[in-house]
């Protein structure tokens, strides 16, 4: 079968052919029918050896829609035939965070020796951008019943993400709040859809794609930018921001996002450049400030947005490719050249 494959560190992912895997034990397998290309894909490609703990060839792909075509012997057979969307932290399921509902912060899942754990399909484990991946279990699939495989799969990572992120501040998005998004790439253009949905008076959008800044007019931002200056000043004239969600996460965006809070304001980080921003008490932030990076989303965060996605109140704004023209749209989202999220089809 065809696999999009990561074969060295720092090296661009390549098309293979590999065996179908089979699925043994509890594992399901999954004829995957559509598969998303997320920014951290790029961020595990471009890393140096040694900073994440996975085998190579890593297949990638955590963002998997598929339908179970075939069941181990010590599965339930029960679910061969349905669609279905990964949830792509394989957690341990016994931990005390598991135990919580909060599998995406597994206490099994955390790094080893400084050096980032497997998580699941794709980070760490073979992935969906592949024509069949396996599940270790049924309980880390949420079905889709009639929804496109094209609009299931950004649910996995970028809905689920969003989801997580922006429930974690529901107290705060009432019709006064002043919501600030930051980069309304794959995950930032549903989180203005999240905002929005939940009731935010003011929800101000920033990037400098203008595909980008119409994708967040779709999806229901009052305000768009083409800079972080502008938008930072626009939000001064709405009296300051109640909560920055920051999805690119560089040194510029986290500070300048932490310079517009008001007190009680909170930043959250989602996007992963790498930026790192200095905070202290009585330094010039905001009283009562917060911030956080938040991670992915558990599976009740999956399966709520597959049921807004299934009422048409949460639909991603996606770009077909497919499987086979991999190399190519990962070298376009690096790029930025195009909307929402890429999804490939095999
Ligand atoms: P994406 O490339 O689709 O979107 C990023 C957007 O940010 C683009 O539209 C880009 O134009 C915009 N942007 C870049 N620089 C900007 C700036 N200075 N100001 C404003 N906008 C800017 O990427 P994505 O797949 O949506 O992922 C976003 C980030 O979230 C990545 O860093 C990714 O690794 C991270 N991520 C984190 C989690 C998590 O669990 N925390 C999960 C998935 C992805
Ligand atoms: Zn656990």
């Amino acid at each position: 079968m065809l696999a999009v494959q990561l074969l060295g560190w720092g090296s661009a992912p390549e098309l293979r052919d590999i065996p179908v895997p089979e699925p043994t034990g509890e594992q399901l397998l999954l004829e995957v029918t559509a598969a998303g290309l997320c920014r951290s894909d790029l961020s595990v490609s471009d890393s140096p050896a040694g900073r994440f703990d996975y085998p190579l060839p890593l297949t990638l792909g955590h963002e998997v829609a598929g339908r179970v075509v075939a069941a181990g012997p010590d599965a339930d057979g029960d679910t061969v035939g349905s669609s279905v969307v990964v949830h792509g932290v394989w957690s341990c399921r016994i931990c005390r965070n598991c135990q919580r509902g909060r599998e995406n912060y597994c206490l099994a899942l955390q790094p080893v020796d400084g050096r980032l754990a497997v998580i699941g399909n794709g980070l760490g484990a073979p992935g969906g951008l592949a024509e069949y991946m396996v599940v270790p279990h049924g309980g880390v699939l949420v079905d889709t019943g009639s929804l496109a495989p094209e609009l299931a799969a950004p649910l996995a990572d970028a809905g689920a993400t969003v989801h997580h992120a922006v429930s974690g501040q529901a107290d705060l998005l009432d019709s006064d709040a002043v919501v600030l998004i930051v980069g309304v790439g794959g995950l930032g253009h549903l989180a203005v859809r999240l905002v929005s949905l939940r009731g935010a008076g003011h929800v101000v959008a920033v990037d400098p794609r203008e595909a980008a800044r119409q994708s967040a007019t779709t999806m229901g931002a009052t305000a768009v930018y083409s800079s972080l200056a502008e938008a930072a000043s626009a939000t001064r004239d709405l009296g300051g921001v109640d909560v920055v969600f920051d999805f690119v996460g560089g040194d510029d965006t986290m500070a300048a996002g932490l310079a517009t809070l008001v007190p009680g304001g909170r930043l959250v980080v989602v996007g992963g450049a790498g930026g790192s921003v200095s905070v202290a008490k009585n330094r010039g932030i905001a009283a009562g400030w917060q911030v956080s990076a938040p991670f992915w989303g558990s599976r009740a965060d999956l399966v709520e947005v597959v049921a807004l996605a299934e009422s048409g109140e949460l639909l991603p704004e996606v770009t077909t490719r497919p499987l086979d023209e991999a190399i190519d749209a990962y070298a376009r989202l690096r790029a930025g050249e195009d909307a929402g999220r890429t999804v490939l089809l095999p």
